[in-house]
């Protein structure tokens, strides 16, 4: 029996990386049912056209679609990503590497870092990085997929990708329109409001054509048509805590080593990006327009590139933060719509792929249950949050003061809940964990100590392994992980082998 409540028609408005992630993902939520889902986008218009890195979780959404990692590598001209090199954030000429996976395995009572600061504090000067696997291979220049054996060293290994963005886009419009998903080119010129409830009832494009839904996806980019423009939502601004407002983008040759990393390297008002693909090399320079002008980051930008430019130098504007209330009525903002936090993390892609999760965790009837939306509201904004402080900590925690930038970001005033946790890791090595936290114990980890955030001390009940037992399961542990990264194969050479686009060393 069918629920008479069930919603029938769903439109997406835009197609850029969100609107076809979602579209994809609705498509194989309701490919057995009467539900219809429609997207419009506009080419004139186009897309944002970058978004490249990525972090894990990316390969469970793949995996939710069907997609098969080859094929999509391949279709992207994407690479394995491990993690991202930190280059002149805590000081000028210093380097961490923020690695995905886990440091170690746990033993004794304590996480595993614990025994690695009780080391430390007893003379033992092994850096974190030697108990990382994802990170001894990323510095080798290796990649290899990881065996499903829970007891293998490589049960701390994870990756994401780095892929080009239009394809990625792409390739998810032929996976849903195979699956039923109906697209309509056009420009949205109006968005019609029913009279009464104030819901969105129709889009009318510039050719006349109506489009009627029952639920309504708002994902056109910064524009932010439906939820911003039509429907009024507010936009919280979060400059105040993180200070970039401007980005310029620009593509160089493939590197041919392809490192399977993304490399982020401090400049005096921000910071530029590295992201290797198998066809050329993505680059942009993040800047805070208070403190740089645009002829200056695009020199900078340019003077710091790997190879010559292979395109001009696009320049985009941002706002950090988020909407107030990224679903308003009938309305979901997902992706720029919804909000943006700069790419320091690699984080937005996630976040649309979350904002779809959640959409399919509370999905609505007719009824539109304002206590469900009010929840997707507030597990939203948590998530959001959580990012805002992880991305924080690297512009606050540094010893940088050659500019006025950086010294303007050691004045940043701390968000309640970045302080306690900072506060609490200074004080033990303990790490907060927060509801809806998207980056781990790991993560946390590497930005603090590779910022030089240390612990006075360490967890006490780390005492409870005889000193000699610590002392040979961490010997033992660092050996099995650099003999694994050192069996890997080449990253360049993994590709090669399985999943190299047909176009890729020629390009
Ligand atoms: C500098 C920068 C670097 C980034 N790097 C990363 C990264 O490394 N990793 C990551 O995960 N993310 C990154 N992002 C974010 C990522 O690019 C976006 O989150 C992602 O591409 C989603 O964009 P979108 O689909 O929301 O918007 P867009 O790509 O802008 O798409 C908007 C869509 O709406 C359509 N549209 C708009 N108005 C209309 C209209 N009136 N009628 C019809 N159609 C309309 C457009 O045609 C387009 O199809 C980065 C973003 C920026 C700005």
């Amino acid at each position: 029996m069918n629920n008479p409540k069930a919603i029938k028609s769903i439109v997406i408005a835009g197609g850029g990386s969100a609107g076809w992630m979602a579209a994809a993902a609705l498509s194989v939520a309701f490919q057995d049912t009467d539900c219809q889902v429609i997207l419009v986008e506009s080419e004139e218009i186009g897309t944002v056209g970058v978004g490249e890195a990525t972090i894990p979780p990316i390969q469970a959404f793949n995996n939710i679609l069907g997609l098969d990692e080859g094929a999509f590598v391949r279709a992207t001209q994407g690479t394995f990503k491990l993690g991202i090199e930190f280059v002149n954030w805590w000081r000028e000429g210093h380097r961490y590497f923020h690695p995905f996976g886990r440091y170690g395995d746990d033993f004794g009572m304590t996480p595993f870092h614990q025994q690695w600061l009780r080391a430390r504090f007893h003379g033992d000067p092994t850096p974190l990085s030697a108990y990382s696997l994802t990170e001894q291979a990323a510095f080798k220049n290796r990649f290899d997929r990881p065996p499903a054996d829970p007891r293998s060293v490589f049960s701390t290994f994870s990756y994401a990708y780095h892929f080009d963005a239009g394809l990625y886009a792409a390739f998810l419009r032929a996976h849903s329109e195979a699956r039923g998903v109906k697209r309509i080119e056009g420009k949205i010129a109006d968005v019609l409001l029913d009279p009464e409830s104030g819901f969105v009832r129709a889009l009318t494009l510039e050719n006349g054509t109506r489009i009627e839904g029952e639920l309504f996806l708002d994902c056109t980019g910064f524009r932010a048509l439906l939820t911003g423009q039509t429907l009024g939502g507010g936009y919280e601004d979060w400059t105040r805590w993180l200070p970039c407002d401007r980005a310029i983008a620009v593509p160089s040759p493939r590197l041919a080593e392809l490192p399977p990393y993304t490399r982020s390297t401090a400049h005096g008002a921000g910071w530029q990006w590295r992201i290797p693909l198998q066809h050329r090399t993505g680059n942009g320079h993040v800047y805070c327009s208070g403190f740089m002008g645009d002829e200056q980051a695009e020199a900078i930008l340019l003077g710091n590139l790997d190879g010559a430019p292979t395109g001009s130098p696009r320049r985009l504007r941002f706002t950090t933060g988020m909407r107030q209330h990224c679903w308003t009525k009938n309305v979901i903002a997902l992706g720029l719509a919804s909000g943006f936090l700069e790419p320091l993390e690699s984080t937005s892609l996630h976040l649309v792929q979350s904002g779809i999760t959640k959409l399919l965790a509370w999905f609505p009837d007719h009824d539109f249950d304002p206590a469900v939306t009010a929840e997707y509201n507030r597990q939203v904004s948590r998530e959001f949050e959580s990012v805002r402080d992880f991305l924080v900590l690297h512009y606050r925690a540094t010893e940088r003061v050659d500019s006025d930038f950086w010294r303007h970001c050691q004045a940043i005033e701390l968000p309640d809940t970045l302080a306690a946790k900072l506060d609490m890791f200074k004080r033990n090595g303990r790490l907060i964990e927060r509801e809806k936290d998207l980056f781990h114990e790991a993560s946390w980890l590497a930005v603090m100590l590779g910022q030089g955030v240390t612990p006075r001390t360490y967890d006490p009940l780390a005492d409870v392994v005889a000193p000699r037992e610590m002392q040979a399961v961490l010997s033992g542990m660092r050996n099995v992980i650099e003999r694994t990264a050192e069996a890997m194969p080449g990253h360049a050479a993994f590709i090669d082998r399985r999943c190299r686009a047909t176009d890729a060393r020629a390009a």
